[in-house]
């Protein structure tokens, strides 16, 4: 398997373009579809110690699935809790679209 870094940068990259694709308004299907993945994501990504801090974020925060910014917001907190674990730097949640839907305008 890669290593966890470059499994983990692929996969930030697969999940906030997820969030960036979601609709603004999703309907029943699409808000329980997109939760039932990201519990199922939780239990199945391949690195063991990951997946069982994740989940356990997950405990304590639920996704928020109403609508794209919602969701992007959540994620984007779930990804900071990982760089807060790891001492890397915390992401403007802000500026979600920004990098990962319209880019940044300059
Ligand atoms: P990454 O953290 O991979 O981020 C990629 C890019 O996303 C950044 O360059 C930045 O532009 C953007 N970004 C950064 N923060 C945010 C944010 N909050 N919101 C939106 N965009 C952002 N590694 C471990 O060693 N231990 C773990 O327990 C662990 N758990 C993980 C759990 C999950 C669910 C995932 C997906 C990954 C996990 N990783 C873990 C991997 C780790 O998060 C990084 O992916 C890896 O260390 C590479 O980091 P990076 O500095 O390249 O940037």
């Amino acid at each position: 398997p890669p290593d966890v870094e470059t499994l983990g940068r692929g996969t930030w990259t697969l999940l906030h373009s997820i969030a960036a694709t979601y609709p603004d308004v999703p309907s029943m299907s699409q808000q329980s579809d997109l939760l039932s993945f990201v519990k199922l994501f939780s239990k199945l990504y391949p690195c063991w110690v990951c997946a069982e801090d994740f989940q356990s974020y997950l405990g304590k925060e639920m996704p928020r699935v109403q609508s794209r910014d919602e969701f992007g917001k959540w994620l984007c907190g779930a990804h900071n809790e990982v760089n807060r674990k790891l001492g890397k730097p915390q992401f403007d949640c802000s500026q979600w679209q920004e990098r990962w839907r319209t880019g940044w305008k300059d």
